[in-house]
């Protein structure tokens, strides 16, 4: 079966609605007291400097630890680095905002993206939800709203965040990021470049049942062309790596008409 657009349109649209009525406390629901702490650290990707001083300011005071970059693969190369948040213009010299949301989760990176942006048109919000952004903000915006956004986001992900990580562990399965391996009992298991990111994303959502789509769209891309039968060829290929030439016991679940889990025994 074609991916059809129009279903992930309107699966990014009750999302978005979702998100919306999660957010509905809106600005003023800033609760003095919280504090942020240091080692939080929120990468502010926009080439305006007028606009990042203002979000630096306003972050570092709310305690948040502000890094910047003004253009898009400064962006990339910092995000990479390990952020707890990224707040992201769409219109970023070089690389821009939704290519480098789009790279940063088809990697399995999972920190928080807010996309920040001037147009304020339906699809744009669609395009940035599709591409994996956890809010949206339009400019011209009030930098209190901004932060209380962040913090919202932040309290949300709690400390599920992942993207300091560079190795995960489930049983014999270890994953390293840095080395972008799979090792079983240590030893690396020789996945090819999808099947790895394939894997990242499906572990680092472990638990929870991801659609076909959205694994096309996190692994492949959003412009990928491919079929959903994409997906299942390379599970079964990462099955058989994982589980018939190394025992280990199944991880990668089937959820019968939607996708794949990710759940080690
Ligand atoms: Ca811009």
């Amino acid at each position: 079966m074609k991916r059809s657009t129009r279903s992930m349109a309107r699966s990014a649209i009750s999302r978005l609605r979702e998100r919306e009525s999660l957010s509905h406390r809106g600005p003023d629901a800033v609760d003095a007291g919280t504090s942020a702490g240091m080692s939080t650290r929120v990468l502010i990707a926009e080439d305006d400097r007028a606009i990042r001083e203002l979000l630096v300011h306003h972050l570092e005071r709310e305690g948040y630890r502000a890094i910047e970059a003004a253009d898009g693969s400064t962006a990339l190369r910092m995000a990479r680095d390990g952020v707890d948040l990224l707040l992201l213009d769409v219109g970023l010299p070089g690389v821009d905002g939704f290519e480098i949301a789009r790279t940063l989760r088809r990697e399995g990176r999972t920190m928080p993206i807010v996309i920040v942006t001037a147009r304020s048109e339906e699809v744009d919000r669609v395009v940035a939800f599709e591409l994996g952004a956890d809010d949206y903000v339009t400019k011209p915006f009030s930098p209190r709203e901004v932060v209380a956004r962040v913090r919202a986001i932040l309290r949300r992900s709690g400390m599920k965040d992942d993207s300091l990580k560079t190795t995960r562990k489930f049983g014999r399965l270890e994953i390293d990021e840095a080395a972008r391996e799979a090792r079983i009992d240590g030893r690396d298991v020789g996945l090819k470049p999808r099947e790895y990111e394939l894997l990242v994303v499906l572990a680092a959502n472990a638990g929870v049942a991801l659609s076909r789509d959205t694994l096309l769209e996190r692994v492949w891309g959003y412009d990928f062309d491919g079929d959903e039968r994409t997906v299942d060829v390379h599970v079964r290929r990462l099955r058989m790596k994982l589980v018939e030439q190394h025992q280990l016991d199944a991880c990668l679940h089937t959820v019968h008409g939607f996708g794949y889990k990710f759940a080690p025994a």
